[in-house]
């Protein structure tokens, strides 16, 4: 069977007109700051997870203007809780690059935007095609399926290139913008990983493996996941947090932790144990097993320490980038 893939992508633009999600708030008011902020929360986790950051994030930077005074701690406390941090130093890192070199404008051309931190191919293809209309290929991992199973070749033996390749031959030169939205809504609600609905697809008359796919059996059996144990001691006064900024390689990079239970040691005397708090946090791949010793001091005072460290007031809290379990602990403190 030769595959119309001219044919194949106008099925997919008809599609997502009638079927596509257009509730999802990044396609409303369509800017390219909006699709960048979306693509980029959109990278490694799931569009339900991601709305009411997204939604958030907007209501308190709604343009590139609002965003660009703000500092790397303000944009990663809008990050608390979605993980992944590494995307919101990124934002802060290509704010500065927009505001330096293109004066405060998103940049228009695809070989400026894929030099931003954050922004590959694929988040490239999508900001092209989607917020400035100019035809371009992605190549996320929904639709490296979707191209996959049209072609009938296992995934993991076809090459990037070869995918890429597709990829472009399927882009949409009359409505890039709803083949786009329409690609990606396909692999995420149709053709899925584990049960594809060969039934509703647009593509089931083209596709080399309509009906074809086994739906895997949900494996029941969890994985694994590793543990991580972190100690932590984590000072208080009647109104401020003694918090330190972590530098150190690990998944809370750059965020505000509280001392380990080391430097803390060494102020003792000042200090009143007021209790122990443990808390297992989930994140995708490991799990957190964390302790955390609470201690109550009279006044705030000079910490022994090269980390850089703050008292952060009580009030301002929400204003720094902390981790989503302390968050959660310290509103309760
Ligand atoms: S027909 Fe089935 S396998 Fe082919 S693209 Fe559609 S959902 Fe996926």
């Amino acid at each position: 069977m030769k595959q119309d893939f001219k044919n194949i992508s106008t099925q997919v633009v008809h599609w997502y007109l009638v079927d596509g999600r257009h509730d999802l708030p990044w396609r409303h008011k369509v800017t390219p700051y909006r699709i960048w902020i979306s693509e980029i929360m959109l990278q490694q986790t799931q569009v339900q997870t991601v709305i009411p950051y997204f939604n958030a994030f907007i209501k308190k930077y709604p343009t590139l203007a609002t965003l660009s005074p703000a500092s790397e701690d303000e944009i990663l406390a809008m990050w608390s809780g979605l993980g992944f941090y590494r995307r919101a130093r990124n934002i802060f890192a290509a704010k500065e690059i927009i505001k330096k070199e293109y004066e405060n404008k998103f940049p228009k051309h695809l070989e400026q935007i894929i030099r931003l931190p954050g922004i590959g191919k694929s988040t490239a293809g999508a900001l092209m095609s989607l917020a400035f209309l100019e035809p371009q290929p992605i190549l996320d991992g929904n639709v490296k399926r979707v191209i996959s199973r049209l072609i009938k070749k296992d995934i993991a033996v076809l090459k990037e290139k070869e995918l890429w390749e597709l990829s472009k031959k399927l882009v949409n030169q009359e409505d890039c913008f709803s083949y786009t939205q329409g690609i990606m809504d396909l692999g995420a609600t149709v053709c899925t990983q584990a049960n594809p609905s060969c039934h509703t697809c647009p593509l089931n008359k083209s596709c080399k493996s309509a009906f074809k796919v086994k739906a895997q059996v949900k494996n029941n059996t969890a994985k694994t996941k590793k543990i991580i144990t972190m100690n932590f001691s984590l000072v208080l006064t009647a109104h401020s947090f003694l918090l330190a900024k972590n530098e150190e390689g690990s998944i809370w990079n750059h965020l505000w932790v509280p001392f380990k239970d080391s430097v803390i040691a060494l102020h003792a005397s000042k200090l009143k144990l007021l209790k122990r708090e443990h808390i297992r946090h989930e994140l995708t791949h490991r799990s957190l097993d964390l302790s955390i010793n609470i201690y109550l001091a009279t006044k705030e005072f000079k910490v022994t320490t090269n980390q850089k460290y703050e008292w952060i007031k009580k009030y301002r809290i929400k204003d720094y980038g902390t981790p989503q379990p302390l968050t959660k602990l310290m509103s309760q403190l």
